[in-house]
């Protein structure tokens, strides 16, 4: 019987400097001396993600997706190839391998793009020379025809290879996906807490390390701000059984397991909260109260690739409505390029945007047996005077848009309410 096969990820806090990266080496090398056959992605090194997109602003407000994506990969390139050598230099054998060199392609989405598959092969070869492979994370190759100048028989043949990548906190995916394709016995994400919590432990003193979660739970909490796992992430882990484990790697303790929860039937309280300051709410004021407007002003935002998230229309008065919604703060800038003309061709009002608001949302499975949360949790804010700006739901979740400076208060407040630091009734009695 070979060896078992792990998948170890390591996050950019936990490879922020050299002290850092020889630190996890000496963890790895460590795991290989125990037999395990290793795969390692690694995040770029610290912030330097932002940095590179600082970077490319200080050049452009607009810049090219292609060679943007060339350049953030180019953050993981460094500490795969670090990993790499601080290995070799405690003498375990070691290659670093770019996301296209690990097989991994995508679709062609520059700056989110879609794992489409894995060829496994080269990845396999270098595991059968007993070495440790490393692969960058967050990054892949997209396979497009060659645009020609003339029409050359057989020109059409030609594909070009581009870089891509997956959007932030991608390398959790490069993980999962590897895992599943390897079929790995295990699959490690390491970072700088100890596993996924009731809230953002940085913002929550009191909150709970949870020791399962199951995917739809989680998949909501990361869709809604819980930056700790890529939402994309845990999706590729529930569609292809890879029980996913969150830990600390600067501590050895016990992590999260996100799997299959035997207890989700049982749960009869909120299991989570998240929050995202990533959000911006955009109004078109007063636009005609008309068939086809909704379309006209979202059909070019999703072209350009911005995604929305909630949308709430007034009830008319007068022939007219007031239109809002949501989008990531990131790309207020570029959804104002396309809103602006738009407006006055609509002959709405006038556009306005808040780019200092943030959504709050309870989250758990228990929340569609059980009616009075969505009182609880408006009745909480209303007592902490804190205003809610918009409402969405889905089965298991409730979302408000707040004030970006009550989000903290926002948070502390529904954890208390909900009494999220206490285990459920469920998990007690199961041990
Ligand atoms: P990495 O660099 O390892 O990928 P991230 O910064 O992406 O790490 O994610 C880890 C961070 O996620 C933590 O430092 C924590 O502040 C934040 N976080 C948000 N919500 C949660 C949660 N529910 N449980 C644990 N961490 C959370
Ligand atoms: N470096 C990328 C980011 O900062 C990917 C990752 O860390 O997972 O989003
Ligand atoms: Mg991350």
């Amino acid at each position: 019987m070979s060896s078992p096969l792990v998948v170890m990820k390591f996050g950019g806090s936990s490879v922020a400097n050299a002290d850092r990266i020889r630190r996890v080496a000496r963890r790895i090398a460590r795991e290989r001396a125990n037999g395990s056959r290793l795969v390692v992605v690694v995040s770029a090194m610290g912030d330097t993600t932002d940095e590179l997109l600082a970077l490319a602003a200080a050049i452009t407000d607009d810049p090219d997706p292609r060679e943007l994506d060339v350049l953030l990969a180019t953050g993981e390139h460094q500490s795969a190839t670090l990993m790499s050598m601080a290995l070799q230099s405690l003498g375990t054998p070691a290659i670093s391998l770019t996301g296209p060199q690990a097989g991994i392609t995508t679709d062609g989405t520059y700056g989110k793009a879609r794992i489409a598959g894995i060829d496994p092969r080269r990845v396999d070869a270098e595991l059968a020379q007993g070495k440790v492979v490393i692969v960058a994370g967050f990054q892949g190759r997209s396979v497009k025809p060659v645009e020609h100048l003339d029409d050359a028989p057989g020109a059409s043949d030609a594909h070009a290879s581009e870089i891509t990548t997956l959007g932030r906190g991608g390398s959790d995916t490069t993980a999962v996906a590897l895992a599943a394709q390897l079929k790995a016995d295990r699959c490690q994400i390491f970072t700088d807490v100890k596993g996924i919590y009731t809230a953002d432990p940085r913002l929550v003193p009191d909150a709970r390390q949870l020791p399962v979660i199951g995917y739809e739970e989680m998949m909501e909490l990361a869709h809604q701000g819980a930056q700790v796992m890529n939402v994309r992430a845990v999706e590729l882990g529930w569609v292809n059984d890879v029980v996913i484990e969150v830990l600390s790697s600067f501590e050895d303790a016990p992590g999260t397991e996100i799997r299959e929860d035997p207890l989700v039937e049982q749960r009869n309280k909120v299991r989570g909260i998240a929050h995202d300051r990533n959000v911006a709410k955009v109004t078109l004021v007063a636009v005609p109260d008309q068939p086809g407007v909704a379309r006209r002003v979202f059909d070019p935002l999703a072209s350009s690739g911005i995604t929305i998230d909630m949308i709430v229309q007034n009830v008319g008065h007068g022939g007219a409505t007031d239109l809002s919604f949501t989008i990531p703060r990131v790309e207020l800038a570029k959804a104002k390029r396309i809103l602006e003309p738009l407006v006055r061709e609509l002959g709405a009002r006038e556009l306005t945007t808040d780019s200092s608001v943030a959504k709050v949302s309870i989250v758990g499975a228990g929340i569609q047996n059980a009616p009075g949360y969505a009182a609880r949790m408006f009745g909480t804010l209303a007592d902490n005077e804190i205003n809610i700006e918009m409402i969405s739901t889905s089965e298991i979740r409730i979302t408000t848009i707040i004030a970006e400076d009550r989000v903290e208060d926002a948070v502390r407040a529904l954890h208390a309410q909900f009494a999220l630091e206490v285990p459920e009734a469920a998990e007690t009695a199961a041990g």
